[in-house]
């Protein structure tokens, strides 16, 4: 499948999996020249390949005649500050973006939030949506991880892959709605970083590992 069609299959995905209400929400893949991101404000299900735009590092549109989304330096300074990093996704969804509103990092509720490469899912200071600075904030909030919430308004994550980074959005999501329904109950337990560590040891051969020869 070509990077194009994979981006719009992604894009599309998000929305129906509930993570992008309205036309929120935006996703890059890294491209040869720079990166494609998907057009500002048109609905998921009108998506098409050649409604992508594709940008270089240095902001210059190097095809596509829509309007690259809002969010592009977002995308852009994550693409730049993060070379193993290869797909973004960008939602607002219901409970990342909840937790966010209280301006709170999601603690280590559940041990899957080691998927996220890190101890927490920090939460980036807020900016106004599209501006240089919430790229700076996120970029700093992220530092070696790969999810992290925006202020008042949402998520990012990252993958080395469309599929990884749309998979870790949710994962998050599935983390937050967690961590607040806990919560609204009672005082969450937070596991310890001794703990998060023999959580990574165990997934490292979890699952199906590829046969012995
Ligand atoms: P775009 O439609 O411009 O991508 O904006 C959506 C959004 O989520 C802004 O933060
Ligand atoms: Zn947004």
């Amino acid at each position: 499948m070509s990077k194009r069609k994979e981006l719009v299959a992604t894009a599309q995905r998000m929305a129906t999996l509930g993570l992008t209400p309205g036309m929120s929400g935006n996703v890059s893949v890294r491209t040869k020249h720079g990166f494609l991101v998907t057009p500002s404000g048109l609905p998921y299900d009108e998506l098409r390949p050649s409604d992508l735009v594709e940008l270089a590092f240095d902001g210059a549109i190097l095809s596509g005649d829509r309007t690259p989304s809002s969010e592009w330096q977002l995308h852009r300074d994550l693409l730049a500050a993060r070379p193993e990093v290869h797909a973004i996704v960008h939602t607002h969804s219901l409970f990342c973006t909840s937790i966010a509103c209280l301006r709170e990092p999601i603690p280590a509720v559940h041990y899957m939030v080691v998927l996220a490469q890190s101890d927490s899912i920090p939460c980036a200071d807020y900016a106004t949506f599209g501006s240089a600075e919430l790229a700076a904030n996120a970029v700093r909030a992220l530092g070696p991880g790969h999810a992290c919430l925006l202020a008042n308004h949402g998520m990012v994550a990252l993958g080395a892959s469309l599929p990884a980074a749309l998979k870790l959005a949710l994962e998050v999501e599935t983390l937050a709605s967690q961590y607040w329904h806990a919560r609204a109950v009672g005082t969450p337990h937070v596991l310890p970083a001794d703990e998060l560590a023999r959580v990574r040891e165990r997934f490292a051969t979890y699952g199906q590992q590829p046969p012995r020869s």
